[in-house]
């Protein structure tokens, strides 16, 4: 990572390479194209705003063409083959990127921002507790790839069903469990499964909770009330918010940070 140029934003105008369906609900689409070396000093598993575009949407205009921007992970970047990796919940057609995701074809264009960051995505501790639902399983999935051999915790995923779960690469001593969920953000499952998670109060955890406003806030509670846990010890974020679109204000995804 170039740390001399940590915030500074990477951009590129990409293409679909292959999309390929790996579950009923998840959409892997590889973007490829002339600007990737762009992203050189991005790093797996931090967020892209991607710009979805739109019918007023031209990408030969200088500047930034119309569209709606939408944030995702970046699952997986190799440079060699020159391929960028972004999964998508296929959460149905009203949002943009979710109905883009579904109806793309290969050679369909999307512009991609990353800021360049030298932030860690964990922070190395005796026991890890990841709790995430369908948005955030990308950046989970990287997570676990990137913990220590001798890692040990536990993982609660909420997906829609039997059907979403995918098989995730994690430490043995790692523990996943998927939750099913037909109706996410109607209903909120994470916090009640949360409860019984049993948090070590010896050594040092490190949490991460990334889903749904409401489920993210609840696990936050239960967090907070656990005096062991100190504060540099869990992150939470609030990853969409049901029934309003990501650009709607009353989206705001400071409001959690910002909580007592
Ligand atoms: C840091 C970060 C990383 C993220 N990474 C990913 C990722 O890798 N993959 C991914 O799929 N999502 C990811 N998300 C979530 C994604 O940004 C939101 O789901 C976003 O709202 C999708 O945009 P949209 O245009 O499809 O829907 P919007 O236009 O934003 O919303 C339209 C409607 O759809 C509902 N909605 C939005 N998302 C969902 C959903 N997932 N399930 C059910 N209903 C929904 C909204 O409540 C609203 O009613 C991430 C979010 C953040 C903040």
């Amino acid at each position: 990572m170039n740390q001399a140029n940590s915030g500074s934003i990477m951009q590129g105008l990409l293409a679909v390479k292959s999309k390929t369906f790996l579950t009923p609900h998840y959409i892997r689409i590889v973007l490829s194209g002339d600007d990737i070396g762009n992203f050189e000093y991005a790093q797996v598993g931090d967020n892209n705003k991607l710009l979805i575009p739109n019918e007023y949407t031209d990408f030969t205009v200088e500047g930034r063409p119309e569209g709606d921007i939408r944030t995702y992970t970046l699952r997986a970047l190799d440079l060699a083959k020159g391929e960028m990796t972004v999964d998508f919940v296929a959460h149905g057609e009203e949002g943009p990127a979710s109905s883009w995701a579904i109806n793309a074809q290969v050679s369909d264009q999307l512009m991609v921002f990353m800021k360049q960051k030298n932030k860690q995505l964990f922070k190395p501790a005796d026991w890890y507790g990841l709790v995430g639902d369908h948005t955030a399983l990308p950046v989970i999935s990287v997570i676990l790839e990137s913990l220590p051999e001798d890692a040990v915790g536990k993982v609660l995923l909420e997906v829609y069903s039997s059907e979403d779960v995918l098989e995730l690469l994690k430490p043995v001593g790692v523990d996943i469990q998927w939750i099913y969920n037909d109706r996410p953000g109607e209903q909120t499952l994470l916090p009640d499964f949360f409860t019984q998670v049993e948090i070590p109060e010896n050594g040092t955890r490190f949490l991460f909770s990334a889903a749904e406003f409401q489920s993210v806030r609840a696990i936050q509670d239960q967090i907070r009330s656990k005096e062991f846990i100190s504060r540099d010890e869990w992150q939470s974020f609030s990853y969409w918010k049901y029934g309003v679109a990501e650009s709607d204000p009353k989206n705001n995804k400071k409001e959690l940070t910002h909580r007592g």
